[in-house]
């Protein structure tokens, strides 16, 4: 019984010469250690828009809009902060590491819950048959450098990053139904281009 009590009378004693543990905040700036889990964000020139981070939040606060009406049909991905639980598993698993991270940023209290939002866009590519997402533009670009001369296996990869450098020309837009073998090389989805495959091989 008496080691506690003398346990607790040192501390009682280191205290009043280090002075309190808790800060003066909001009367002064408070500043989080390293490793702080406040506000995420959204790293415009990294996320590539893979939505990875959405499917892995536990408090599904990442809402992702796909807006095919757009013109150029676009992706939108918001972190609502008034949903966020704080857990870092956007930061964990983002398919490049660096595309969200959480700031250090704590104080969020508001009366407009508009303002808990962070949005970040990507243009989105168009399955050329069926009108079906395939993924963002930068993803794709993003695939195809990291895959390198294995891209050319993937017409939608080839064409996506060659038509960002200006080397092919666009389809037009004029797919026939059914689709055929020298659609093959025509933006895609995967169920479209299986489609086709499939019906190479064993007819209708
Ligand atoms: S920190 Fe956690 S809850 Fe907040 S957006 Fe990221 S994954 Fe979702
Ligand atoms: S790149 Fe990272 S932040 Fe961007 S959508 Fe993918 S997982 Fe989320």
């Amino acid at each position: 019984m008496r080691k506690p009590k003398l346990r607790e009378l040192k501390e009682a004693i280191r205290a009043v010469f280090r002075g309190p543990y808790t800060t003066k905040y909001p009367f002064e700036p408070h500043v989080p250690p390293d490793g702080f889990r406040g506000r995420s964000e959204f790293n415009e020139d990294d996320c590539i828009g893979c939505k990875a981070c959405a499917e892995v939040c536990p408090a599904l606060a990442i809402e992702v809009e796909d807006d095919t009406a757009a013109d150029p049909p676009v992706r939108r991905l918001t972190i609502h902060h008034d949903k966020c639980i704080f857990c870092g598993h956007c930061e964990l698993n983002c398919t490049v590491e660096t595309g969200v991270h959480l700031t250090k940023t704590f104080d969020m209290a508001t009366f407009d819950r508009s303002e808990l939002r962070n949005t970040i866009e990507h243009e989105l590519v168009i399955c050329a048959s069926c009108g079906a997402v395939v993924g963002t533009r930068k993803h794709l670009l993003w695939l195809a450098e990291k895959l390198g001369a294995k891209a050319y296996a993937n017409p939608t990869l080839i064409i996506t990053a060659d038509g960002s450098m200006e080397l092919a020309e666009p389809f037009a837009d004029d797919v026939v139904e059914p689709l055929a073998r020298n659609e093959l090389m025509r933006v895609l989805c995967t169920d479209c281009r299986r489609t086709v495959v499939v019906r190479e091989l064993w007819g209708e």
